[in-house]
């Protein structure tokens, strides 16, 4: 097996990085001297603390951007790691050749496959058709504050569109190659503070108790909002946080406020979503305050029959190149989290995201096989391949 390949090398210097969001660490420039070296134009759109590489070769249409992010989640307890969390050493581990450490599947292996099957694709086709790049930001497990919701701005400002987008994140679920993600779900999340009347538990003809409310709102809530359509399961609805209480046992508190979540199809829209809320409120005769934040709107990679719409080319293009270097017929899905697609999506770009297996990512002892790094480059090489010619 290839484990010196230079996709793993360049993955091991990556993970060897302690990028914890937003600190890209020299991740990004380290990629960047070699597209540099390879011809790409380089551009820094850093924003705060978080730092965002643009690497492109080429001109014109059409324009193939793979996407990724630099950062990692914290290892946590390192203790309870077989290995060092960033030693970015090949390891035989569980009786297979893996890349070991935080940040090995999520998602810097993906960042040196991309990285090297761009250089590799310059390489043999020095002067290809339309434009291909790397993007890169050091704030995407974090809060995003600064990364590619402003670059996406400014290509939008630039008019430089592009018309496919891949995102390196971990997809596959049970073996390599066997999941695409065509599209994600939205995500709002929603503050809801629930008045009422504080007072003596002892009298309760004289207070309002909002916790009471606050658990019928849930329970109402928790009914099926839709059933979903052929390209995503139901829109979900979940708390994660609730809060009232004065402290003493014997006082009904005067507000009750609960965080929650929606992951909603392309059925519901912010609106949407804000109306069923106030709708149950007006019902249920409640007085709150809402305070929405919208994470992300839904977006889909649609399965057009059209050969000539870009939906259609890039869903081919992955899923001969993974069939010819697996033998797997790959699966489209919509399941997840959101990912930093949902900012390239509504420039009008066709997003998917294909990576290796996600079963270790955020975890202790996160790892991803080696070969599936290679396997990642060659996929990712063909993709540009059957996109430009
Ligand atoms: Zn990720």
């Amino acid at each position: 097996m290839m484990t010196n390949s230079q996709t793993i090398a360049l993955a091991c210097s990556l993970v060897a990085r302690a990028s914890l969001t937003p600190d890209d660490c020299g991740c990004s420039f380290l990629i960047s001297r070699r597209l540099a070296a390879a011809g790409f134009n380089i551009q820094w759109h850093n924003f705060g603390e978080c730092t965002n590489l643009l690497a492109t070769h080429g001109v014109g249409s059409p324009f193939i951007l793979f996407l990724g992010h630099t950062d990692v989640v914290p290892a946590g307890d390192e203790k309870l790691w077989d290995h060092g969390p960033f030693s970015g050493a090949i390891l035989n581990y569980q009786g297979q050749e893996v890349l070991f450490g935080r940040g090995s599947a999520d998602m810097k292996g993906s960042d040196a496959a991309m990285c090297i099957a761009l250089e590799d694709f310059v390489k043999k086709n020095p002067n290809h058709q339309g434009t291909i790049g790397l993007l890169l930001t050091s704030n995407e497990e974090g809060d995003g504050k600064g990364g590619i919701k402003e670059v996406a701005r400014i290509l939008k400002e630039s008019g430089n569109i592009p018309d496919f987008c891949i995102v390196g994140e971990p997809s596959s679920e049970k073996v390599f190659g066997d999941t695409v993600k065509v599209g994600r779900r939205g995500s709002l999340s929603v503050l809801i503070t629930v008045e009422g009347t504080q007072g003596h538990v002892a009298y309760p003809e004289r207070v309002d108790n909002p916790i009471h409310k606050v658990a019928t709102l849930i329970s109402k809530l928790s009914s099926r909002i839709d059933n979903g359509n052929e390209f995503f399961p139901p829109t979900s609805f979940e708390v994660t946080n609730i809060h009232a209480g004065t402290g003493a046992e014997n006082v009904v508190p005067a507000t009750c406020e609960f965080l929650c979540n929606f992951r909603f199809n392309n059925l519901q829209s912010k609106e949407s979503l804000e109306q069923l809320i106030k709708a149950y409120l007006n019902k249920l005769n409640i007085k709150a305050t809402l305070d929405f934040r919208l994470n992300g709107l839904p977006f889909i990679t649609e399965n057009s029959q059209d050969p000539q719409s870009t939906a259609f080319k890039l869903r081919q293009a992955i899923s001969i190149s993974i069939e010819e270097v697996t033998g797997l017929k790959t699966q489209f899905s919509t399941s997840g989290g959101t990912s930093d697609g949902r900012f390239i999506a509504p420039l009008g770009a066709q997003v998917i995201e294909f990576g290796p297996l996600s079963a270790t990512i955020h975890k202790v002892n996160e790892h991803v096989l080696a070969e599936d790094l290679n396997k990642l480059t060659t996929v990712y090489f063909k993709v540009i391949e059957k996109l430009l010619t």
